[in-house]
């Protein structure tokens, strides 16, 4: 502690402090002093006073002896009870100057007092009364005067009135004696004073002291009192240092107690969790969980059973998303995705999800994973999750394979019924309602033998359960009934499953519903042999018959004829009326030729509309011939499909065995050759089979390299024959038409080569060819200075089918320069019939082009008028064949009349081409006929032989 700097007060401080420090006690002690030490002095001033009264008295001055001892006694009274006063005072009271003054104003006037009596009262003349009156007055001066001593002041006050106006009186008188006394006055003043300033002085040091003794002590006590505070204070303090200390030392005893029995416990519950922990990674391992613990923050994961699950070493998977999260299967990475969002945003309880890992060799391993964000940021962000992870690759494949069996269950096709060991329905699939027609509800838990469905199963009850019993399984064919009444043929199907112990668990039957497959069986057998669409024999059951013919020949000497029939054009009409009216006119031709061949051995549909017939044994060829020219006749009836009247002719070929042939193979193929060579006269006809034709097969083939070649070596050439215009009488167009100069076999006629070119395909750089050279002709005529001519170029269906002739066209039209309108194409009616929609949109395609349209053998394709309606075409072309017969009956030129004025009606203009005499051109002049062509005219010729016709070009029959 540290002691403070006023310990010492003013004790240490020199005397002027002191002074200066305790003037005012100073003075308040000094004034109690005067008062304290005034009643002695003012004693001894009544007690001289009266005796100088009893001295001076004298009856002559009675008065103012009386008036000075009254006075006197007055005096001394206020001044005891002054005393009195002031010693009754408080001393709080004392302290106030009104003390110090009153006491000065009576001393005084006591000192007044006193003087009054030396100068009035003592008589001038008895000395002796002088010396006892100045003698007891200077008495009661000395002893007043050493009393107030104590104050200067207070002395100066008494001393000064006293004793000054006496000893001015004593010299003012003049009398020796009396200045004697007044020297003896003035010596006592003086001494008076040194005597008052001395006692001053040691009663001022005393005072002093005093006050340094009492502030010492004060100061003393204080220090002591602060002392016994400080120790008051210590004690306290020490006293709450052992309180602290002895709770200190209770609390750590305490602190000892429980850290011992933490520790304790600590112990036994690591002991536990160490137990737990084993218990745990035990049941982990038997239960093949990983568990994994993942930071989120870091991506930093703790996992475990790695290997076993995944097939990867723990220390290269380290990280979640890095590590494993590449692993995943691509499909199931949304599902995850999706599955751990939803738990991170707090939207589901667990993370549940199933997904695929590639394994460390390679497959796919099905994992199902499971976990729960165990701690969060303040932010509630998941930083750290735990969860486990299961190879559920086993549990897939089994539900695989039950989800398999299950839908192979519902879906098979046999019936399903499964029995408990007493024969009651547990279940049944979709098949026992399908065929039994009764519904599964109303048949689960009922036993087998109730069920209504099952009458013939309850006859044979007793031997199906003995097999069962004795073999396991049983096996059998039923006649069963459907709930609608319908007897069934069933085959039924049952096993015994057994349980593990070999306890009968389950009975399982398939049954199969035998009605369907005896009605296919029967349509097998039928279609096996018999063509479905017509009911006629098929190839098969024809060779069958063919061999089993043949057989018969070679036994018994007979003969064999095979004639193959094919239908003209038949292709033609599949494509443009479809394939529907196509079957409906196979299946009337099929009935015609049964209807017109009762003779025939075996009639079969071999494929489309090529049909063989078998004549086992014929009587001789002319009978044959009849026989195929009937068939002809018959087949070629107008027939109505589905509202077309179509007129439909066939080509046969006829061989003969053994006269042709030896073998069947032989004869098949020799009698299609026949009927290709019927087909290449012009179908509508029959040929029997000669060796010649085995030639002109052969020479077919070489045609063909033939044509190759010549389109490459430039051996085609175009031929132009004029048409001339009946109303100007000029020639107006010109047909071009191809020519083939072979070097070794001279000039080929185009009606040998164009069938082959369209079968081929070769037609179409042929056609290709003419129309360049017809157009670049025209252009050539032109620039030779003659009238511009239109040149007709005929056209194949195959061109038109290619798709590439309308820009085949324009750009042989840009290239020649020629104007579209001196263009016109030719297509024969009966190619018209090829898919008449395409041929429409083409043409209009022409049409818009500017080119000009012709349909060429007019009359000869058999198509409705309604045809040429829809087709946009310019030019009708009337048939050669109609032309030529104009001179010999009627029924050409009315056919040539009528196609004149129906064209015409129809806004066309009118072709005729092969006219050869004055007559047929008379005809046509007469029918309004607009442009005839024909050898009259002139026949087809070189390009420059045209030019020269034309220069004249004028002056025609
Ligand atoms: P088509 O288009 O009907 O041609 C008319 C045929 O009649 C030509 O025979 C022609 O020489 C012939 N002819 C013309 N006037 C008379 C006549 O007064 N009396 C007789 N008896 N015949 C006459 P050609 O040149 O032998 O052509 C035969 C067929 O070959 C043509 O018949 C045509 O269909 C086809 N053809 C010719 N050139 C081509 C061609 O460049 N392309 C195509 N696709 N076919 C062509
Ligand atoms: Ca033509
Ligand atoms: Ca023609």
């Amino acid at each position: 502690m540290t002691l403070s700097p006023d310990l010492f007060g003013p004790s240490a401080a020199p005397a002027q402090v002191i002074r200066k420090y305790y003037a005012t006690e100073m003075a308040v002690e000094r004034t109690r002093l005067l008062y304290q030490g005034s009643l002695l002095p003012t004693l001894l001033m009544l007690v001289n006073g009266l005796v100088c009264a009893w001295l001076l008295w004298n009856p002559k001055q009675y008065l103012l002896d009386s008036i000075w001892l009254v006075w006197l006694l007055a005096l001394v009274a206020l001044r005891v009870i002054q005393v009195a006063a002031f010693d009754s005072a408080m001393p709080s009271r004392q302290a106030q100057p009104i003390w110090r003054r009153m006491f000065l104003l009576g001393s005084a006037i006591s000192g007044l007092t006193l003087a009054t009596a030396a100068i009035a009262l003592v008589p001038a003349d008895s000395f002796m009364q002088q010396a006892w009156v100045f003698g007891l007055i200077g008495a009661a001066t000395l002893s007043a005067s050493v009393a107030y001593a104590v104050s200067l002041p207070a002395f100066l006050s008494f001393a000064v009135p006293c004793l000054v106006p006496v000893i001015l009186s004593l010299f003012w008188n003049g009398t020796a004696q009396q200045q004697g006394w007044g020297v003896l006055g003035l010596i006592l003043l003086g001494s008076l004073s040194l005597v008052a300033w001395q006692v001053n002085r040691l009663i001022q040091r005393g005072l002093l002291r005093r006050f340094q003794n009492h502030a010492l002590i004060e100061h003393l006590q204080q220090a002591q009192q602060r002392s016994e505070q400080l120790n008051q204070d210590l004690v306290r303090e020490v006293e709450q240092r052992r309180q602290v200390e002895q709770e200190l030392r209770e609390a750590q005893i305490g602190l000892q107690d429980r850290v011992a029995q933490r520790s304790q416990e600590l112990d036994a519950a690591s002991l536990a969790l160490n137990k737990s922990e084993a218990r745990l990674a035990m049941a982990l391992q038997a239960s093949e969980l990983g568990l994994w613990d993942w930071n989120l923050q870091t991506d930093e994961v703790h996992h475990t059973q790695l290997k076993e699950l995944f097939g990867l070493e723990p220390e290269y998977v380290t990280a979640m998303l890095s590590h494993l999260k590449p692993r995943l299967h691509p499909d199931d990475l949304p599902l995850l995705k999706r599955a751990l969002v939803e738990h991170l945003k707090g939207r589901s309880e667990d993370y549940q999800v199933e997904y695929r890992v590639r394994h460390g060799d390679g497959h796919w391993v099905w994992i199902e994973d499971r976990g729960r964000a165990v701690e969060r940021a303040p932010n509630g962000r998941v930083t750290r999750m735990l969860g486990t992870r299961r190879d559920i690759s086993a549990d897939k494949a089994l539900e695989e394979q039950q989800r398999l069996a299950s839908t192979v269950f519902e879906a098979a096709s046999e019936g399903i019924v499964i029995l408990d060991p007493n024969y009651a329905l547990i279940a049944v699939n979709q098949a026992f309602s399908r065929v039994t027609g009764f519904e599964i509800e109303d048949m689960l838990g009922r036993n087998v033998v109730e069920l209504p469905s099952s009458r013939d199963a309850r006859r044979h009850f007793p031997v199906i359960r003995q097999a069962l019993l004795s073999h396991g399984t049983w096996q059998g064919e039923l006649v069963e009934t459907r709930k609608n009444g319908e007897l069934y043929p069933q085959w039924l199907q049952l096993n015994v499953v057994r349980d593990a112990r070999g306890h009968v668990s389950h009975i399982v039957g398939f049954f199969a519903d035998l009605s369907a497959r005896r009605e296919s069986e029967e349509r097998m057998r039928y279609l096996t042999h018999y063509d479905e669409l017509t009911g006629l024999a098929n190839r098969s059951l024809f060779r069958e018959r063919l061999r089993e013919a043949h057989q018969r020949v070679r036994q018994g000497g007979r003969s064999l004829a095979l004639l193959h029939i094919n239908l003209d054009r038949f292709k033609l009409l599949n494509d443009s009326l479809g394939h529907e009216v196509a079957d409906q006119l196979l299946q009337k031709m099929s009935r015609r030729l049964i209807n017109a061949l009762p003779e025939a051995d075996t009639i079969a549909r071999l494929s489309g509309d090529e049909f063989a017939v078998l004549f086992d044994a014929y009587g001789n060829l002319s009978s044959l011939a009849r026989v195929a020219t009937r068939l002809l006749a018959k087949l070629r009836v107008p027939v109505t499909v589905e509202g077309h009247e179509l007129v439909v002719s066939a080509s046969m070929g006829v061989s003969l065995l053994p006269d042709n042939a030896r073998e069947i193979s032989a004869l098949v193929s020799q009698s299609n050759m026949a009927m290709q060579h019927a087909k290449h006269l012009g179908g509508n006809n029959f040929q029997f089979y000669t060796d010649s034709l085995q030639a002109s097969t052969l020479e077919r083939l070489q045609l063909e390299n033939h044509l190759r070649k010549a389109i490459d070596e430039r051996q085609l050439t175009v031929f132009y024959q004029p048409k001339l215009c009946l109303v100007t009488g000029k020639l107006n167009a010109a047909e071009a038409l191809i020519r083939w100069e072979h070097p070794q076999w001279g000039m080929v006629p185009p009606g040998d080569f164009i069938g082959l070119a369209e079968e081929t395909g070769l037609i179409v750089p042929l056609g290709e060819f003419v129309l360049r050279q017809a157009c670049w002709q025209a252009c050539e005529w032109q620039r030779q200075g003659l009238a511009p001519i239109r040149v007709s170029v005929n056209l194949s269906v195959h061109q038109l089918r290619q798709g590439k002739l309308v820009s085949l066209v324009r750009q042989v039209l840009e290239e020649t320069g020629l104007d579209p309108q001196y263009l016109e194409l030719e297509l024969t009616e009966s190619q018209l019939l090829d898919s008449v929609e395409h041929i429409i949109a083409t043409f209009q395609q022409l049409r818009d082009l500017g080119v000009k349209l012709a349909i060429d053998d007019f009359g000869t394709g058999y198509s409705s008028l309604s045809y040429l309606k829809r087709i946009p075409v310019d030019y009708v072309k009337i048939d050669q064949t109609f032309i030529r017969g104009l001179g010999q009956g009627r029924e050409d030129a009315a056919i040539t009349r009528a196609i004149i004025a129906m064209a015409h009606g129809l806004a066309l203009k009118v072709v005729a081409e092969g006219v050869e005499d004055q007559q047929q051109l008379d005809f046509l002049r007469a029918e309004c006929c607009d442009e005839v062509q024909g050898y009259l005219i002139s026949r087809p010729m070189e390009a420059h032989g045209l030019a020269e016709l034309l220069r004249k070009n004028a002056d025609f029959p």
